[in-house]
């Protein structure tokens, strides 16, 4: 007989397209690289940039100093990029703020920009379907954000520019999280984060390093509402996350 959390991942699996292929089990052990390649992404600027930065934008030196509660407010006026003027809301970020998971994607939809919530629109449903197979739910020991706060119109790629502008905000809430461990969703995240440009495909099933906290990388959940065929390899990177995050949780255990 099938017990009931089982019967759960089943559907959570059938539902992200994937059952019965993939099981979450107690994976081979995965090869952590000696030294985990180096990350520059947008985090990587502890100065503001050269150029002048815009007139309403908070100096970053400022933001690495802010609380939480100075961080959400500072968001919810922010003028930094040209992406606040058609905002209806700002979409900070949400979770537990001690979390040992932080999900990283690229910036709200028109879902997200109404309720002022990372992924609560169909690719959330996804996300929230992937971090059930894993054992995880929003909120407990996981925190989700974006690259940008604000919704790109047309639900566009943020520019360069834009993703600079943002990039203190998402820096200051990943040194107050802590993170174990951060899952780049889709390419937009990761290279955003790792300031190189790469592939997916190239960039799975690796421990990145993104300013000292290990980064893996996989695809984005509204990608994998138009490609079914690659959801079987969200659920490898999935599996390679999770056993990424029983070793560093194990590193740590064995360090106290
Ligand atoms: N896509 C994202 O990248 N982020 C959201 O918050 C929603 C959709």
């Amino acid at each position: 007989m099938t017990d009931a959390p089982d019967q759960r991942r089943e559907d959570m699996l059938r539902e992200m397209g994937i059952s019965p292929l993939w099981r979450l089990r107690a994976a081979a052990p995965v090869a952590m690289p000696p030294a985990p390649d180096a990350g520059a992404g947008v985090l990587a600027a502890a100065e503001p940039p050269p150029a002048m930065p815009p007139a309403a934008a908070t100096p970053a030196t400022v933001i690495d100093d802010m609380d939480w509660a100075a961080l959400k407010s500072c968001v919810a006026g922010c003028t930094a990029c040209g992406l606040h003027q058609n905002r209806n809301r700002t979409v900070f970020g949400v979770g537990d703020e001690q979390a040992d998971w932080l999900f990283v994607g690229e910036g709200p939809g028109a879902d997200e920009d109404a309720q002022g919530e990372p992924f609560v629109g169909q690719a959330g449903k996804l996300l929230d379907n992937m971090l059930a197979a894993i054992d995880l739910k929003r909120g407990a020991n996981v925190y989700i954000a974006n690259i940008v706060k604000c919704r790109p119109p047309g639900n566009r790629n943020p520019q360069p520019d834009e993703a600079q502008s943002c990039a203190p905000y998402l820096k200051r809430q990943i040194a107050l999280i802590r993170p174990k461990l951060i899952v780049a969703l889709g390419k937009v995240a990761a290279v955003n984060l790792l300031g190189r440009d790469a592939s997916i495909s190239s960039l799975r099933g690796k421990i990145h390093d993104c300013n000292g906290i290990p980064l893996v990388v996989t695809y984005h959940p509204a990608y994998l509402l138009r490609t079914l065929q690659d959801k079987a390899k969200a659920w490898e990177d999935l599996c390679f996350a999770v056993e990424s995050m029983r070793r560093l949780q194990s590193a740590t255990l064995a360090a106290t």
